[in-house]
């Protein structure tokens, strides 16, 4: 982004104190050197638009572009140029959303924003930085302004998966902020709801009543795979309190990065679609492909 220095530095107090040596994360965090911020903030040369379209020429499938919000930068670059966190998180914003015009207008039929730090904000104390829920809310809006009229935004909440570790020792709760995440302005928005368990089902549904709901159904955490009829049961949990047509079936977080390998992502993934559908057939709605689990495939199969 213009505003960042050409050259980074680490930051041995912030590796110190959120992974110090010998934690699992000491490594990830320690590698992750930033620029830090020197000027006016500026969409630069993100490219976002150019990512999305040599992704999007390899599939006729419709490839979501995942964007990370202005609170997580902000708390993670040194600043030389802003007064405080308020003043640079709404620079940051301005930039994004200048920057995600650029992307929708190329055609991005779904643009997600990775990980407001709303629902992060009662378990961290009672703001983040200087900003509160309200706040946060606020400033999502602002990045995403005026997108909607030209391509579908979800919101992408988890309770963390760096190196496939949660961020927290304890289950967390959605509860705290649901009244705050359901006045996101989005299309979607996604809850973990395998991994931290099924008890924030009744609350997002009764909370949530504008939006699609997307819930997990597969933990990034782990490396057991899932099995259809235990993926169709919390489906079906969910359908207690959510209407099918407003339902979206995902994994909590993502499974990329270092701590998994492809095969058992890959059957994770096998695992959703298959126990989806057995919760579709049951529905009589129309049973998605899943040429992963299609016999005519196999080689055993005789002739
Ligand atoms: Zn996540």
């Amino acid at each position: 982004m213009a505003g960042f220095s050409a050259s980074a530095e680490p930051s041995a107090l912030r590796v110190a104190t959120s992974a110090p040596r010998g934690h699992v994360l000491h490594d990830f965090v320690e590698a992750r050197v930033l620029p830090k911020i020197v000027g006016p903030i500026g969409p630069g040369n993100l490219q976002y638009a150019a990512m999305w379209k040599v992704a999007q020429r390899l599939t006729r499938k419709p490839v979501k572009f995942g964007t990370i919000l202005p609170e997580l930068l902000a708390a993670s670059v040194d600043d030389e140029y802003y007064k405080d966190l308020v003043e640079r998180v709404w620079a940051i914003s301005d930039a994004l959303n200048r920057e995600l015009h650029d992307l929708a207008d190329a055609g991005c039929p779904v643009i997600q924003m990775e990980e407001p730090q709303i629902h992060m904000v009662p378990v961290r104390g009672k703001t983040f930085g200087k900003l509160d829920t309200g706040d946060l809310v606020q400033l999502f809006n602002n990045t995403v302004k005026g997108l909607r009229d030209k391509t579908e935004i979800w919101c992408h909440t988890c309770w963390g998966n760096p190196s496939q570790q949660r961020i927290f020792r304890d289950v967390q709760s959605y509860r705290p902020t649901l009244a705050a995440l359901s006045r996101v302005d989005t299309d979607a928005i996604t809850f973990e709801t395998c991994s931290s368990g099924t008890g924030d089902l009744e609350a997002i549904g009764e909370t949530i009543k504008d939006k699609k709901i997307v819930i997990g159904v597969i933990d990034h955490h782990t490396l057991q795979v899932e099995r259809p009829d235990q993926v169709a049961d919390l489906i079906r949990e969910a359908l207690k309190y959510i209407p099918p047509d407003r339902l979206i079936i995902s994994s909590d977080c993502g499974m990329g990065r270092e701590g998994m390998s492809r095969r058992h992502a890959t059957y994770k993934m096998v695992a959703m679609v298959l126990g989806t559908n057995i919760v579709r057939k049951e529905l009589g709605l129309t049973e998605a492909e899943c040429l992963a689990a299609d016999p005519r495939f196999s080689l055993a199969t005789a002739r």
